[in-house]
């Protein structure tokens, strides 16, 4: 009786242990945030807050401004304990709550050949995918640089079930939860017998191990040598091109031996360089699924039109491309540089169809707009930046209103440019750059775009 006991008691913390180490393995954790004991031999504990010569650093997120960083009285410790602001959202690295790292071994799972999918890359896409192939096998680096519309998650697919099918874990970081929500089930439907995590603010997944995981870099901060293959989607893109934290995040998750790839449609000029002088491996995908050119954007001057505006006028270019749309009955976006004008121009749009709408980051109905817009029920939808990327609806135009504001940058104007001609039912429109003063960063964004259509000529990757 004891000794049936005792085995059971030994069955349940070996399963224990084995559950403990599934939830650290490959994490870095607040000590506050563990409440069961763990085996000390597989972790290491060091200080979430070190002292600088500057005054305080978080070893979790990297961040050294000082500015971030608050004391309270704490109850845990019963002192005034100082932590840091930046990364509180993810649990409060503190004086007195150290970091949990795990040291231990990492499960690992191996799939054969789990990819499902019977679908067709490009013959770009396919020199892509190789190209991924290869730096995954060899643990290296690699950016992937592919024109919206290229189709670049598909060349993805090979990579990862190589990847899988050696016991690799795999973690792709995208910038925000939206790409997350749109790629998670996507994964899903193509590698269906493999463990996935979609990770996120307020996601079901969170803690979780999995063989392939798809993240916002925030979310990579609880991740410590986690993952052997590491791709960083739309790399360019806000807030991982701001925030220095997010690739210290990107370097912390992933294992000391492991690959990289980066995605992005709009390399900066430091990585544009980079690649030209053969300083960063990357492979090229310049031109879309469809084989068409990507359009290239016109550029129309259209004078002072914020003077104008303040008599509640607009120029007269602009007013006729909405008008040509509205009895084309082809539906458009129009870019505009900030919310308070976009908040005062749809009303006097209005005048002209009731159905133009406008969208904007913090706006509570922005998915219903958004999905009303690709149901065909918007003719017109105002937006600020945070469509230029993610949105594809066939068949739209679009134009930027006062492109010569600093929020447009080459980055985000190809973007935005690359909204339009994506299906290859209706693999062209129209791109309007309405201005008051060429900028560099229009110039540059037109170029880019003119480059790769040569690119992809050359390669005979277009019929035209
Ligand atoms: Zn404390
Ligand atoms: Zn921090």
């Amino acid at each position: 009786m004891i000794s049936a006991n005792r085995r059971s008691g030994r069955l349940v913390h070996f399963f224990f242990s084995g559950v403990i180490r599934l939830y650290m393995a490959g994490k870095q954790l607040l000590k506050s945030g563990l409440s069961f004991p763990y085996d000390e031999k597989y972790v290491q504990v060091v200080e979430s807050i070190v002292k600088t010569k500057k005054g305080y650093r978080c070893v979790r997120c990297d961040n050294e401004d000082q500015q971030l960083f608050a004391s309270f009285p704490c109850a845990r410790c019963g002192r005034i304990c100082t932590y840091c602001r930046k990364c509180v959202t993810m649990g409060r690295c503190s004086e007195c709550n150290p970091l949990v790292i795990w040291t231990g071994p990492i499960p690992s799972t191996s799939f054969s050949s789990p990819l499902k999918w019977s679908g067709k890359l490009s013959p770009a896409q396919q020199l892509a995918s190789d190209e991924v192939c290869h730096a995954i096998d060899r643990n290296d680096s690699l950016l992937v640089w592919a024109v919206c519309g290229a189709g670049k998650t598909e060349v993805l697919f090979a990579g990862i079930d190589l990847a899988l099918s050696h016991g690799k874990r795999v973690c792709i970081a995208a910038p925000r939860t939206d790409v997350v929500l749109e790629l998670a089930p996507r994964l899903a439907s193509v590698f269906p017998s493999v463990d996935m995590a979609a990770l996120y603010g307020g996601s079901q997944d969170r803690g979780k191990l999995a063989s392939l995981t798809v993240a916002t870099t925030h979310q990579l901060l609880r991740y410590y040598r986690a993952f052997d293959v590491m791709i960083v989607d739309e790399v360019d893109a806000f807030p991982y091109s701001v925030d220095p934290m997010l690739s210290y995040a990107v370097e912390r998750a992933r294992k000391p031996t492991s690959s990289l790839i980066y995605l992005t449609a709009t390399p900066n000029e430091q990585w544009q360089h980079e690649v030209k002088s053969g300083k960063r491996k990357a492979v090229m995908i310049p031109a879309r699924y469809h084989r068409h050119p990507l359009p290239v954007p016109t550029f129309e001057w259209c004078g002072n039109w914020q003077k104008k505006w303040r008599h509640h006028r607009l120029p007269l270019c602009v007013i006729q491309w909405l008008h040509a749309r509205l009895s084309q009955k082809k539906q458009a976006f129009l870019f505009v540089p900030h919310i308070e004008f976009l908040q005062q121009v749809v009303p006097y749009l209005q005048q002209f169809h009731p159905l133009i709408e406008g969208v904007h980051a913090e706006d509570p109905k922005r998915k219903e707009k958004v999905l009303a817009f690709r149901r065909g029920h918007i003719p017109i939808l105002v937006t600020t930046t945070i469509l230029e990327r993610g949105v594809t609806v066939p068949n739209i135009d679009v134009a930027v209103f006062g492109a010569e504001q600093p929020i447009f940058t080459e980055s985000a104007l190809v973007q935005i440019a690359g909204r339009v001609g994506r299906s290859a039912q209706y693999p062209t429109g129209d791109i309007r750059f309405f201005h008051f003063g060429k900028t560099k960063a229009m110039v540059k964004a037109k170029r880019h775009i003119v480059r790769m259509n040569d690119e992809a000529r050359k390669r005979g990757l277009l019929d035209e």
